[in-house]
């Protein structure tokens, strides 16, 4: 049996953090995932949830050096905001590489140091005595044997999937991203874009998903860069997705809803005659693979 990769979620609101007893069976910080995978730990967002991971890391680590990978898909408050709190990255001796795609008008590096600009944050991110690198993604990458690719999604300014390959296995975040072809209807371009997300997440072992909306949602949102969950599981079942993680929950959806989410996405691969895994992401799940 080859080493197992684990993925564990920090973090799985989208939007803003959503804390408070109608949401604490998902969770109410914004995304983080962990996943250990080939003696490479890699991070998925700075969102609040990497407070908590941060921790964990520290505690793990009792005076070791940490070193890690973080990819950040992109800079939108929710997917950043947790990065200040994260106390590994204070502690000399610990090494991270920051990585995401250029800016929209300005480099990843340059965006990124604003978050703790001081009209945001006491402390500038110089201050922080870990050694932190920027990596501005502009193709494929390799840690050890993983194998990192990346795409960009459907979401207003620059966003990156990213999808980790190491020994016959496979992990794809997509959040903060919209199906073409809800958007713009089947047109040839919204086809072609949506085929290549799919090809994307092919025969992934675990995909995790921007689902954040329901039917009703999407009448007032179209166009807001996220998926309604039915898409979700459609682009799931047509790349083959083994476990599909519904992710990026939304603030207003309280734990009943997301519970009801769930099933109903189960009910629509059980219907279509897919044998799917399909699940909500709860803060502090663990999945194996
Ligand atoms: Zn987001
Ligand atoms: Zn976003």
């Amino acid at each position: 049996m080859s080493d197992p990769i684990k993925v564990r979620f920090w973090g799985t609101r989208g939007s803003i953090p959503a804390p408070g007893p109608k949401t604490q069976g998902f969770g109410g910080n914004t995304p983080c995932v962990e996943i250990s995978m080939g003696g490479q730990l890699l991070i998925c967002d700075a969102g609040t949830g990497i407070r908590e991971l941060g921790t964990h890391l520290a505690k793990q680590a009792s005076g070791r050096p940490v070193q890690g990978e973080i990819f950040i898909t992109h800079t939108h408050w929710d997917h950043i905001q947790g990065f200040p709190f994260f106390m590994p990255a204070y502690m000399p001796g610990n090494k991270f590489r920051i990585h995401s795609a250029h800016g929209v008008a300005r480099s990843f590096e340059k965006i990124f140091r604003g978050l703790m600009d001081p009209a945001y944050f006491p402390v500038a991110l110089g201050d922080m005595a870990s050694k932190l690198d920027f990596v501005e993604i502009t193709g494929p990458l390799a840690y050890g044997d993983v194998k990192v690719q990346t795409t960009f999604s459907n979401h207003p300014g620059v966003n990156l999937a990213y999808r980790f390959d190491y020994d016959h296995r496979s992990v794809v975040y997509l959040t903060d991203h919209e199906t073409y072809q809800t958007m713009h209807q089947p047109t040839d371009f919204a086809v072609k874009q949506d085929r290549l997300i799919m090809e994307f997440c092919k025969d992934a072992d675990v995909l995790i998903c921007d689902a954040q909306y329901t039917d009703e949602d999407y009448r007032i949102k179209k166009g807001w860069g996220h998926s309604r969950y039915r898409d979700t599981v459609a682009l799931g079942m047509t790349a083959g997705v083994k476990r599909l993680v519904l992710f990026h929950h939304d603030p207003w959806h309280e734990d009943a809803l997301l519970e009801k989410i769930e099933a109903e996405s189960r009910d629509l691969i059980k219907q279509a005659g897919g044998k799917m895994e399909c699940l909500a992401a709860r803060e502090g799940q663990i999945l194996e693979i």
